[in-house]
């Protein structure tokens, strides 16, 4: 590999970063012009490297989102802390498979190693299992993977040997407010998404205790329940101490989403909020949202082990699996080969430390209040949530039609990116803090930018 080559990708990317804080946030170019700067014939004989990377970095810039950057606001997105990056880079080069311990030592030890540090930093079990997945959805599949193989298990049933035709039926008992992965997983895990039985959620989108009682009363047999800590819309987390009390009492599994709520474990202002949390059977977190590692990286932890290896697991002949104490990454998630993405995590948490972790989701929480105060000033505006996390619901004139506008202006406008949603039933635009290079002068300016597009709506 000529060296000259990566110095050019090297290069490219180095100026990509230095420019991120300046550039337009969303997207330049249309459909149309990227197709147009990207798509040759499939040529026979190939390219120079060299120029296919100078026609990939060119043709794909206008098609680029600063999402990486201080102000982009939109859906729940980390950037990349450059340490995270830089693992990253060498996650690449290395090229390891991550699949056993006999394929990456290095990749299962420092897997092993971003296990105990993660649990530390949750406090969560420290004989808690942990799989590193492509994100939240794959966590909250092989959790919920993890939860059918425990339910059934007790119900004298293997799954995994049997399948679930002619299996004691389970219940499925979710948040009206739960993130669209749960649903899906449901799915992938031959329940069907009929059937789940849904808990009301109150005006924070709060999974409602005593709903959660009633429900439970009417059910027998197999049960699993699926709390959140940290809703996509308002942050909002579930009073995860009751429900566990409740979920227990009926021997029901718990399962906690909180693919980017769950970091507020990590932080002294906000361990109240999620108080209870350690009591679970089973939680699903993202990396790549709020600890800013580069896409894509999700965490799995499940509190009883060996349910979670027997969902996971499988053997063969030819693969010199261990017996002893090395970690094979592949029994704790659903890929055989894979990216070693233990390295930027571990990077990520050995350069913040306990208190640099803590400073990146404290300090984005008080961004989210700065937004909050700085809107919510103008008489034009309504902040419709509690803002206990790093997300805040806003909506301008108390028009589904202004808000979208708003929305719409901003997104055109590029000083910074953020997306709408409905909120009970209203038009409401969202804003999420997760980037550790957002600055209070960052917020001062994308409120500014707002304001201005809510003043040019207003006159049209
Ligand atoms: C983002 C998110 C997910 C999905 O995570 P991905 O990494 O996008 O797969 C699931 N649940 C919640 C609450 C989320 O915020």
């Amino acid at each position: 590999m000529s060296n000259s080559l990566l110095d050019l990708a090297y290069g490219r990317a180095a100026a990509f970063l230095r420019e991120l804080p300046e550039r337009h946030v969303g997207a330049q170019g249309t459909r149309d012009e990227l197709v147009a700067a990207l798509h040759t014939p499939l040529s026979d004989d190939g390219e120079d490297p060299a120029a296919v990377i100078d026609a990939l970095s060119r043709g794909a810039d206008r098609g680029l989102i600063a999402c990486a950057g201080p102000r982009y606001f939109g859906f729940v997105i980390g950037g990349s802390l450059p340490v995270a990056l830089a693992a990253d880079w060498l996650t690449s080069a290395w090229d390891q498979n991550a699949g056993i311990y006999a394929t990456s030592p290095a990749a299962s030890v420092v897997e092993d190693i971003a296990r105990e540090w993660l649990l530390d930093l949750f406090d969560l079990p420290r004989t808690a299992s942990v799989g590193f997945v492509t994100g939240g959805q794959m966590a909250n599949f092989t959790a919920l993977a993890a939860a059918r193989h425990g339910v059934l298990r007790n119900a004298g049933w293997n799954v995994e040997e049997d399948g679930l035709a002619g299996a004691p039926p389970v219940h499925l008992v979710v948040s009206a407010a739960s993130h669209i992965t749960i649903h899906f997983s449901m799915r992938l895990l031959g329940f069907g998404t009929r059937a789940l039985i849904k808990v009301d959620a109150d005006e924070q989108g709060r999974m409602r205790a005593d709903s959660l009682r009633e429900t439970l009363r009417t059910l027998d047999g197999p049960i699993i329940v699926c709390a959140q800590a940290g809703n996509v819309n308002s942050g909002a987390v579930d009073p995860l101490r009751e429900i566990a009390e409740i979920a227990h009492e009926r021997n029901a599994w718990l399962h906690v989403d909180g693919a980017f709520g769950l970091w507020g474990r990590a932080t002294e202002s906000k361990r109240a909020l999620l108080d209870g949390c350690e009591l679970a059977d089973s939680w699903a977190n993202d990396a790549h949202k709020w600890l800013n590692v580069p896409y894509d990286s999700g965490i799995v932890i499940v509190r009883d082990s060996a349910s979670h290896r027997a969902a996971m697991t499988l053997s063969a002949e030819y693969l010199q699996q261990t017996t002893g104490v090395e970690r094979d990454n592949f029994e704790w998630v659903p890929d055989f080969s894979r990216r070693a993405r233990g390295f930027p995590i571990y990077a990520a948490i050995r350069a913040l430390g306990r208190r640099g972790v803590e400073s990146l989701i404290d300090a984005s929480c008080d961004r989210a209040r700065q937004f909050a105060e700085i809107l919510g000033h103008d008489p034009r505006v309504a902040i419709l949530n509690d803002v206990v996390l790093n997300q805040v619901l806003v909506r301008f004139n108390n028009s589904d039609d202004v808000t979208r506008n708003v929305i719409a202006r901003v997104q055109q406008e590029g000083t910074c990116w953020l997306g709408g949603t409905t909120w009970q039933g209203n038009a409401a635009m969202r804003i999420s803090v997760s980037n550790w290079s957002t600055t209070p002068e960052d917020v001062e300016k994308s409120c500014a930018a707002i304001m201005r597009c809510l003043d040019a709506v207003s006159q049209d």
